[in-house]
């Protein structure tokens, strides 16, 4: 029983590489989360930091409200389980199963319920005496499993764990983990590459890409909303179909592509059209395989190959002017073979529209609602709101965001139809509902705004014509500027405060904070000896690029004094040729902020030094 959440995590390796940036994610109790994406994303990478093998660099892990960034892993509770399930090869089933509580000194007895109790749950009780060696694949998987639960922990945590099984086994012990999730009651978070092992098993999925999350969400509403042609073709089998096309909006919304083949969207789903278009304009069209059919009207096509699988057949067909072939999935029908002309018809209410350029979708459910935005005197104004920010929101906000801030955006699944704390009203009326296979999604107007506000909830009494407060919760919400480009920060900005001691020698005086020594002329300091404490002010460090990454991108390498090396984790671009860059230091208990030229990116260059010139920093002697 567990409880966990990510906030803000990130992973740089110390070789510089980024595997995991800005991981946010709440966990429920007893919930069952996969992890899934192509591999070298960061999946393994975010379960060894919450099982506490791997250093969190940045951001919180809490579980039951507890931080845990520093607790051991033996401490956290949590089992894991690899793909590589090492059983010792001299000790029995047993053994192998109790050896971890014998080094815990569980008593005997203790340990004996335990094994046997999940020996029982596995079906392993007759194996109990036996070696690794006289074992199957499936039933050592078992056994890994078993050394899990006798811990009792309250998160599992599992690897791949059924990648080194053959295919058929692998689908049988799909099922026999979804079991044993409901019967132990614990939180699951699962890590595989397979997509099809996240649609049988997880609750919710986080997919993931390069180190970054790109959506979470249930089986259901990933596939039937996904938010980039990412997602769209990386879950379902054989994929979606992704083709380049033209958008037309006069006499219905229309999609042309190929040598001038024409589809058109019914009226309520052109409505969902989330993004301004102009005639002509260059999308990517997207449509699942099983909302294509056979018909006697419809696009031209050739048939090119055909894969009859038992229950239903592939036809992978040819339309004119478009690079690749369109798949199809139809129920068993032989009497289709290459070479034949057909005539495809596309289930536009199930299609998918997304932008040429970003590869976001922009059609169906936006993932976040967008507003032009006044920021005035700590008042935001948007569309029929007045919103005067707390504390909680302003202390993000980088001091000359309030000029240039033209953009906000909320999140379409945050939002509440009942009154919640720490929020905002938005005040709209619903204009039609959009229903999925797990979630209803409310399409609003609201005065001041284009388009339609959009509220996704698991369901709704709320029907077309009811005017409805909305309630956003501060935490959905994303201040941007014009290009939208972050404005506020993900934490507040940090005040760069340590504690440090200061000693003149002769003409020279050092500041030692927590190991990290600086020098300075004594003239230039004149500070007596004692205990201080330093304030580093962010706009007034510099910083030297990296030797190597300088010699790659023929940079000059200018000498600086008093550097110390710094860790990055993440930067906000701040506009005016300047990022905020979030920094571990050595003698800095928490991060650093510091305001650089934009020359200089984490994502390029993530260890690095930062100067300290003497006028970067401020010392007040500590009282008592
Ligand atoms: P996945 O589990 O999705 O395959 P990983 O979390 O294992 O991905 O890896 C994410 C990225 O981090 C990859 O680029 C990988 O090469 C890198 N990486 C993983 N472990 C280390 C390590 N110990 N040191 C440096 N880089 C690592």
């Amino acid at each position: 029983m567990a409880k966990l959440l990510l906030e803000n995590v990130y992973k740089v390796y110390d070789g510089g590489v980024r595997a995991v940036s800005d991981f946010n994610l709440e966990i429920d109790d007893k919930e069952f989360i996969v992890f899934v994406g192509p591999s070298g994303c960061g999946k393994s990478t975010t379960l060894r930091m919450i099982a506490g093998l791997e250093e969190i660099t940045a951001g919180n892990l809490y579980i039951d409200g507890v931080k845990v960034n520093d607790v051991e892993p033996k401490d956290r509770n949590i089992a894991m389980v690899f793909q590589n399930y090492a059983l010792y090869p001299h000790m029995t089933v047993y053994k192998n199963m109790g050896f971890g509580l014998k080094l815990r000194k569980v008593p005997a007895a203790e340990i004996d319920r335990r094994v046997r109790r999940a020996a029982e749950i596995l079906g392993i009780s007759d194996l109990l005496e036996r070696k690794p060696k006289a074992l199957s694949g499936g039933q050592r998987q078992r056994v890994a499993l078993g050394r899990a639960i006798v811990r009792e922990p309250n998160v599992f945590l599992l690897d791949e764990p059924l990648s080194n099984l053959d295919a058929k086994l692998r689908v049988q012990m799909r099922s026999e983990i979804i079991k044993l999730h409901k019967r132990l009651a614990t939180t699951f978070i699962y890590v595989t590459h397979d997509q099809t092992e996240a649609m049988t098993m997880g609750d919710r999925i986080v997919v993931m890409k390069d180190g970054f999350v790109q959506q979470i969400d249930s089986p259901a509403t990933l596939y039937e909303q996904p938010v980039n042609v990412f997602v769209a073709t990386f879950l379902g089998s054989p994929q979606m179909n992704v083709f380049p096309a033209k958008l037309y909006n006069d006499d219905g919304l229309k999609v042309l592509f190929g040598n001038d083949n024409s589809v058109t969207f019914g009226k309520e789903k052109a409505k969902q059209l989330s993004a301004p278009c102009e005639n002509g304009d260059d999308v990517l069209f997207g449509i699942r395989p099983e909302n294509i059919s056979l018909s006697a009207e419809g696009v031209e096509a050739v048939v090119d190959v055909v894969e009859h699988l038992g229950s239903e057949t592939i036809v992978y067909a040819a339309i004119g002017g478009l690079e690749n072939n369109v798949i199809v999935k139809i129920p068993t029908d032989h009497s289709v073979v290459a070479g034949m002309s057909v005539r495809l018809a596309f289930d536009m209410d199930k299609a998918h529209l997304f932008d040429y350029g970003t590869k976001q979708s922009i059609m169906g459910v936006p993932p976040q609602n967008f507003f032009e935005c006044k920021l005035n005197g700590g008042v935001a104004s948007f569309a029929n709101v007045t919103w005067e920010l707390p504390e909680s929101v302003s202390e993000k906000l980088f001091d000359f965001a309030e000029e240039s801030c033209r953009k906000l955006y909320i999140a379409s699944d945050k939002i509440s139809l009942t009154e919640i704390p720490d929020s905002v009203v938005i005040k709209g009326k619903v204009d039609f509902l959009s229903v999925g296979s797990d979630s209803v999604s409310i399409f609003a107007k609201v005065a001041g705004k284009d388009g339609y506000f959009v509220v996704r909830t698991p369901s709704t009494t709320a029907r077309p014509g009811d005017d409805v407060d909305f309630y956003v919760p501060y935490s959905a919400i994303r201040f941007t500027d014009g290009n939208g480009v972050r404005l506020i920060s993900r934490e507040a900005v940090s005040d760069n405060v340590a504690r440090c001691t200061v000693k003149t020698t002769g003409e020279k005086t050092t500041i030692n904070v927590g190991g990290t020594v600086l020098s300075y002329n004594a003239a230039d300091i004149d500070t007596p000896d004692g205990e201080y404490y330093i304030k580093l002010l962010s706009d007034k460090l510099d910083f030297e690029f990296d030797k190597k990454y300088a010699k790659k991108n023929k940079l000059e390498v200018r000498p600086l004094e008093n550097t110390v090396v710094a860790k990055a984790y993440d930067e906000d671009k701040l506009g005016g040729g300047k990022n905020a860059v979030f920094l571990s230091v050595k003698g800095w208990d928490g991060y650093v902020t510091a305001v650089l030229n934009d020359e200089f990116s984490v994502y390029k260059m993530p260890v690095f030094r930062i100067s300290v010139p003497q006028n970067a920093f401020t010392l007040t002697p500590v009282e008592g």
